[in-house]
């Protein structure tokens, strides 16, 4: 015992000398390595020093992006988050809307008119060639708007008939497919915007008004009937320009805190949508 208990201390002894060796060495005061300010991308610096961000909305899908008439004011679940992605940026909420169409929203971030597109725009493999999409904010599918008397319940009965799409949008290929499935051939009109389709379904020159359902429930009154059919998810994705990659880092950051946190979700019931 007496002999385990020499060899321990002596154990411990060297233990300590070596350990003790550095103490007794002169110490260098330590320089401490300055941390530096995670650096901001260019393009986000840009937004920054401009103190706005430029986004391009909807102002023709309610509760999403939408102008009130009387308020001349533009709001909605899309607005909210643009003005979220703004204060991210520069500190305060500071957005500057511009109102786009499907048809038009593409080229306005090529023209560098608006540094972000939130407009109702799906996540599709073909755009994503052309465009940077953040993760996605909101899933819908497909929906068909048809007048009430007449008498259509589903995609299958507008067989021979004539649809009112959006130009650019993804509806006709959508219904294309699910039309295939379902045995229908269905005819397209195409139209700049939704109010027009609207119209024209009141009018008689189209059967059907199609689109993704949170934007077809705008346009929904006493004459009309939105069909139980809903098909093809609408991934809404944050459109930034090619190359923009800080931009589009910071957008999907966001998204996921919100979506972490619950706000997302929040913002979801307080416009009211799903
Ligand atoms: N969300 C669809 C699309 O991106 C429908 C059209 C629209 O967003 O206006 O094509």
């Amino acid at each position: 015992m007496k002999k385990i208990g020499m060899v321990l201390t002596s154990l411990l002894l060297a233990v300590g000398l070596v350990t003790g060796c550095g103490s007794t060495a002169p110490t260098a005061t330590p320089t401490a390595t300055p941390t530096a300010a995670p650096e901001m991308s260019a393009d986000l610096k840009a937004i920054k020093d401009r103190g706005v961000l430029k986004v391009g909305v909807k102002v023709d899908v309610p509760k999403f992006g939408y102008k009130d008439p009387k308020t001349e004011k533009v709001e909605g679940f899309e607005i909210d988050l643009a003005g979220i992605i703004s204060k991210k940026i520069i500190g305060t909420e500071k957005i500057e809307t511009q109102a786009v169409t499907a048809k038009t929203r593409g080229p306005l971030l090529d023209s560098g008119d608006v540094d972000l597109v939130i407009a109702t725009f799906t996540v599709t493999e073909e755009r994503k060639k052309s465009y940077n999409f953040s993760d996605p904010y909101f899933v819908d599918g497909v929906r068909l708007m048809v007048k009430k008397d007449s008498g259509f319940k589903s995609l299958k009965d507008l067989d021979g008939k004539k649809i009112g799409v959006a130009q650019s949008a993804t509806s006709k290929k959508a219904i294309e497919e699910q039309a295939a499935k379902v045995g229908a051939k269905v005819s397209f009109l195409e139209f700049a915007t939704y109010p027009e389709i609207k119209t024209a379904l009141v009018a008689g020159r189209v059967d059907c008004f199609s689109v993704d359902g949170s934007i077809l429930f705008g346009y929904l009154d006493d004459s009309t009937v939105i069909l139980a059919d809903s098909f093809s998810p609408q991934d809404y994705g944050v459109a930034s320009k090619l190359g923009k990659d800080g931009l589009k880092k910071l957008v999907n950051d966001t998204i996921a805190e919100l979506k972490k946190s619950g706000e997302l979700d929040k913002m979801i019931q307080k416009w009211g949508l799903k």
